[in-house]
Parts: structure tokens; sequence; C-alpha cells
């Protein structure tokens, strides 16, 4: 999943770059409005965290302008303690949660986790695909009853695939939802990771899990 992060305090900024990497997810930090706002557009975020007070173009603004453009991306709105009517125009303008600030990095992440969660249309939260268990809270990855230990890239690439369980996904998808901005566009590193996980996941197994489409890219599902 990737999360584009618009706050201009570069403290506020890295610390949450830090703790939603920690969970996992691809993170883009933007210090501008403007730039936010082209970001938001080109790329096909899973959530956006957008603080208000920006340079460029505040953030209410940003959010009108994206729920105008069609963009159906869950946003999350930051505001300070004492900006009761920004929150509500920023509800109004189609933001879909809000935090006030100072705010414990925890309830960040469980806003952000109930976003996607509703998002995915996945109410409980827990991914299925055949035996293939995952709990995005714990962050736990069980096939049977057979624990596997995954890195946060690979645990990033299969949360994305179960998500998306029964639909080919291709390469471009794969780097849009589960790499950021760094990402090198000239490696075959999703090819690498996809044989990492089939090794942890499908190796030895009666069934594999996830399947590679010819010319397409990839599809996790149950059945042949
Ligand atoms: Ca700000």
């Amino acid at each position: 999943m990737r999360i584009l992060v618009v706050e201009d305090e570069p403290k506020v900024a890295s610390f949450i770059r830090r703790a939603l990497e920690e969970e996992s997810y691809a993170v883009d930090v933007c210090a501008d409005g403007q730039q936010g706002l082209d970001w938001a557009q080109s790329i096909d975020y899973d959530l956006i965290v957008l603080d208000l007070m920006l340079p460029g173009i505040p953030g209410l603004e940003l959010l009108k302008q994206i729920r105008k453009a069609g963009v159906k991306t869950p946003v999350m709105i930051l505001t300070a303690r004492s900006e009761v009517d920004q929150r509500v125009k920023g509800l109004d303008a189609g933001a879909d949660d809000y935090l006030t600030k100072p705010f414990a990095i925890e309830e960040l992440l469980a806003r952000a986790r109930a976003l996607l969660r509703r998002a995915g249309g996945v109410p409980s939260g827990i991914l299925e695909v055949s035996d293939l268990v995952l709990n995005p809270v714990t962050r736990e990855v069980t096939r049977g009853d057979q624990r596997i230990e995954l890195t946060t890239k690979e645990y990033a690439l299969l949360e994305y695939l179960m998500r998306n369980a029964g639909r080919v996904l291709t390469r471009p998808m794969i780097t849009e939802h589960v790499w950021d901005l760094d990402f090198d566009t000239f490696t075959n590193v999703i090819d690498v990771y996809i044989s990492y996980l089939r090794n942890k996941i499908d190796r030895g197994r009666e069934q594999s899990l996830i399947q590679t489409v010819r010319g397409s890219g990839y599809v996790m599902r149950s059945d042949p």
C-alpha cells in the first residue's frame, strides 16, 4: 500500500514517514501543496495524509481539486486542535477522517489501517487466500499452521497481492502500490521479490497461490 503524506513541517513529516515505513507502507512525502496536488492526481495512492496549512496550495483546496478530478483515494486530514472550522470544512470537502495535532502515532497508524480496510472492502481486515492468512494489525502471516517470516518489502508485496486476489496485477501496478518515488524502474526488482515470496509461500506445497500471467504480470488465486 502506498501513502502520500503532504506535510510541510519536516519533523512531523519524517516522524510520520518513519512510522508508516516501519509498517511496510511505501511512502512519498511532500511539503508543498502544489506538488502534493500533482502527485495525488498522477499516482494511484491508497491513502493520503494531508496537513491543511501548507505553502503553495492550502490542503483544503488540494482536497477539493482532487475530489473534483475524480480521485477517490481515502484522505485523512491533519489539523490543529483549535481549527474546528477547518476540520468541518475538510470533512465536507471529501476528507474521510481527521486527526488533531499533536497526535499519538499509534492513532494515526490505526486510523490508516481502518481507512485502508474500508476502501478494500474487507471489514475484518484479515486477508485470506486459501490457507494463506495475513493479519494487517499484528502483521502475522501464516500458511496452514506454519508461521511465515517476511521482510518489510516482501510483506508489502504480499499484502498488495492478497488485497487484489483474483485480479491480474501488472508490474507497473505493483510498482505504483508497493514502491515509492525512489524506485528504479529499470530493474527487475519486482520479479526478484516475487521469487522471494514464492520461496516462502508456495515452495514445496501442493497448491501455488502466486501465479504468473504470461505477458501481463502476476495474480494471486487459489484455483489453477
Ligand atoms: Ca502545516
